[in-house]
């Protein structure tokens, strides 16, 4: 490789043709594999390595800048942190780490890496251990790495199928039967309100009837944008429930907090004027109810979605392009129509 040899460590009586052998190995090792010595400084930069990072051994051999075959501004490695003892940082630096087996045995990480020498992001799974000599000081720190890229694009392929609506992109049905039981926990603990908002598209089969149910898709992707764009906090769910309809999940809100989401949704739907001839003014409408409750134990999960559905449902018995609120607790439900 070019390399200049590297120096051999103060490794406590190993003979110098045994060294050889060893850095010989790792050099033609098919795991990338860089060792850095005690003072951080790169010792071993392997064959493997080069081939995945596309940095030659002696650009960094001896150095402190093997960051730089990973990351394109100055920050510690997982075998740094190791030589440095700075394993707190792990969990800040990596998007997930597992340091079960004790600092002694070293540290697996994983990270997307965006490898400037190749010019293209490789999800890099990377276990850093420390070698120690007899008498327990730190000589060196070796750090393997492997390309996870394409199964981590996989799995991550994999959980939106799971968890997303594969139309529009926000969250599915299961989702939000699981974020619902979730909050309804939280909530019913933490005394907290919750607030649930179902949204059904007005005249919606003679849409589809009118203008074809590809521009009935196009509807229910422009529709969820403006649920998106309606919620503010990133614990806000927002689903899309089953055909043409759609429901919001908002922790911690009461019915104002709701209501004024509800009318930024029906102000957002009526400034797409999406054409329909059978809806009010020509355009696409949709109607909204709104369910609250301060959830507390004897209390069902299933009244909010009840509630929400009551309210849904006046909203279009009452002529539809409105919005119905209604609370959970209320002995005999006392629906307000705005
Ligand atoms: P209402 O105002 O009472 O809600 O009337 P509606 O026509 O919207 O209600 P209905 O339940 O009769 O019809 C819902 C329609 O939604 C029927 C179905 O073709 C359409 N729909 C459901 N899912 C999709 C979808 O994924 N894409 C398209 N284009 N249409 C869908
Ligand atoms: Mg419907
Ligand atoms: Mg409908």
């Amino acid at each position: 490789m070019g390399a200049k040899k590297p120096a051999k460590p103060n490794a406590g009586g190993v003979a110098e043709s045994e060294y050889s052998f060893a850095v010989n190995l790792m050099q033609f090792l098919v795991v990338p594999t860089f060792v850095l010595d005690a003072e951080g400084k790169v010792l071993i930069w392997n064959k493997a390595c080069e081939r995945l990072t596309g940095v030659p051994a002696n650009e960094v051999l001896g150095t402190r800048e093997h960051w730089s075959a990973f990351y394109d501004s100055p920050r510690p490695c997982l075998a740094d942190l190791v030589v440095q003892n700075r394993m707190a940082e792990v969990a800040t630096l990596y998007v997930s780490h597992d340091d079960s087996t004790g600092q002694a045995f070293g540290v697996h990480a994983e990270n997307w890496c965006v490898m400037p020498r190749l010019g293209t992001e490789l999800y890099l799974a990377i276990d850093a251990g420390p070698i120690y000599d007899v008498d327990g000081q730190l000589l060196a720190v070796v750090e393997t790495l492997r390309d996870m890229s394409s199964q981590k694009k996989a799995q991550t392929q994999l959980e939106f199928l799971a968890t997303c609506d594969g139309l529009t992109g926000i969250a599915n049905r299961r989702s939000f039967d699981e974020k619902l039981s979730a909050e309804w926990r939280r909530e019913c603990r933490d005394s907290l309100p919750l607030a649930l908002i179902m949204i059904d598209v007005d005249h919606f089969k003679l849409f589809n009837d009118t203008y074809g149910h590809q521009m009935g898709d196009k509807c229910l992707r422009k529709i969820s944008e403006i649920l998106t764009e309606a919620v503010r906090r990133p614990s806000d769910l927002v689903a899309r429930y089953g055909g043409e309809e759609f429901a919001l999940i908002l922790p911690s809100i009461d019915m104002e907090g709701a209501e004024i989401v509800a009318s930024r949704i029906r102000d957002g739907i009526a400034r797409l004027a999406i054409v329909h001839s059978s809806g009010e003014g020509g355009q696409v409408t949709v109607s909204i109810g709104i369910a609250t409750a301060f959830p507390r134990k004897g209390m069902k999960q299933e009244s909010l979605l009840l509630s929400a559905d009551n309210a849904l449902y006046s909203a279009k018995r009452n002529g539809r392009n409105r919005i119905v609120s209604q609370r959970v607790e209320e002995e005999s439900p006392n629906a307000q129509t705005s």
